[in-house]
């Protein structure tokens, strides 16, 4: 047996590469028991060529994929108030995004679907670009988009490929060479959560609220500006059709994710977090905003990593768009956020949380989540979160 089934559970990401690749379409993407999709091969099909595993992006096959080109860094926000508000961080995204579409180009990235499942699409018109900001913390399948991003970039059309680390480990390793009009950019990704897991707890809110969920946005800034906690916004549609929004005072599932619960197991030994990169741009949050500028940043600031002369173009090209930005030492960057250099540790309680997912979110709240390590912690940082981030500061300055 030369194929994927070899791949241990705790390496496999899950990218689809695999069942995209194969010679005899041998290799489908199922549910497992925790709700992620994992290859599942027809023995009786397969022919044992083995390019599945020559392909995997979480065996050797990726080694080559990191850029030593550069390793610069910056922060930066962009100047228009209505697109970061838009973006869960400083609004890089969305900038490079339009950047694209007004060239003529594509933009691939992660929206919710019609069933409110996460997946990622192209877009070539703007009408809808904005599905694509936020943070959607649930794994987002992406191979299905490859066929059509190579044959854009064989067009010579730009496009811009946003994503983890680990989906465009995936791109790379289905195109098999550098493609001049493509650019990647990486979402600072310290894991996902199952889709299976993230469905239970829609099907969850969908009774609770007597309605049809369309969007999980869980860094909403509308209340309470930037941050991470307790930003969780339900945009659902009630029973008599109109638009509704729920805002959770303790949402589980969030917290779940915040402190690595509920993560993917590959997560937990990521290949791709350490200082060389797989994509042209690196973005995330710039948690060091305190201790570089002295000052908060109420609508959200991103740390940049340039892992490229690619990633430094685009930083150029979209320059005069940021109202800050500005290098950073590497240690800076570092020390804003641990997921530049390795991944998230897996927590013990890692290994109760999926048990009781099948019994749905109730089940997983009661029995698994609530802990009393955990409990203490959300009760904790939700009254931390209904402190002003200006008066925060200002106490851990005078703490210091
Ligand atoms: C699962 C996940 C974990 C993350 N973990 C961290 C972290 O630990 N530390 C940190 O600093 N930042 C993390 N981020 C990134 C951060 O939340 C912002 O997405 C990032 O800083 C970009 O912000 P923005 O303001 O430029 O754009 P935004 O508009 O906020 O970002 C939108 C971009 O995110 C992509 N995206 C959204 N959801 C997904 C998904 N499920 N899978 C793949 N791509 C997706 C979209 O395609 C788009 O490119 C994470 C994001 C995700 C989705």
């Amino acid at each position: 047996m030369q194929n994927i089934a070899q791949i241990n559970k705790k390496e496999c990401t899950g990218c689809g590469l695999c069942s995209v690749v194969c010679p005899k379409s041998c290799i489908k993407m199922a549910s497992d028991a925790e709700g992620f999709l994992v290859p599942s091969v027809d023995e009786a099909l397969c022919v044992d060529c083995g390019i599945c595993l020559k392909k995997c992006p979480v065996t050797e096959a990726s080694d080559g994929m990191f850029l030593p080109e550069r390793q610069e860094y910056f922060c930066g926000a962009v100047s228009d108030k209505e697109k970061l508000k838009k973006s869960s961080s400083g609004g890089v995204f969305l900038e490079l995004a339009e950047h694209f579409l007004n060239n003529k180009g594509a933009v691939c990235g992660c929206v919710y679907d019609e069933n409110t499942v996460a997946t990622h699409r192209i877009y070539t018109k703007g009408d809808s670009i904005e599905d694509m900001c936020g943070s959607k913390y649930v794994q987002s399948h992406s191979s299905q988009c490859f066929e059509e991003i190579k044959r854009l970039a064989s067009e010579e059309r730009p496009v811009l490929f946003t994503g983890t680390a680990c989906q465009i480990a995936a791109l790379k390793g289905f195109l098999g060479k550098e493609y001049p009009s493509l650019y990647t950019v990486e979402i600072l990704c310290h894991g996902v959560p199952s889709p299976g897991f993230f469905k239970k707890y829609v099907e969850y809110l969908e009774k609770k609220l007597h309605g049809k969920v369309l969007s999980v946005q869980f860094r909403n800034k509308e209340k309470k500006g930037w941050g991470s906690e307790h930003r969780t916004c339900v945009v659902y549609r009630d029973k008599h059709g109109d638009l509704k929004k729920y805002r959770p005072l303790l949402p589980a599932y969030f917290s779940a994710f915040f402190y690595g619960l509920n993560l993917r197991e590959s997560c937990y030994n990521c290949k791709f977090a350490k200082l060389q990169r797989v994509a042209d741009l690196t973005i995330g949050d710039f948690w060091g905003y305190w201790s570089k500028f002295g000052k908060t940043f109420d609508e959200g600031i991103s740390v940049i990593g340039v892992n490229s002369d690619k990633g430094k173009e685009l930083v150029l090209k979209t320059e005069q768009k940021f109202s800050y930005l500005t290098e950073l030492e590497q240690n800076e960057a570092i020390r804003s956020n641990d997921n530049f250099e390795h991944p998230v540790k897996r927590p013990k309680e890692r290994d109760k949380v999926y048990e009781n997912i099948n019994k749905g979110y109730r089940g997983f709240w009661k029995k698994a989540y609530l802990t009393k390590t955990y409990r203490k912690k959300t009760v904790a940082s939700f009254y931390g979160a209904l402190v002003p981030q200006k008066i925060r500061m200002l106490r851990h300055k005078l703490l210091k």
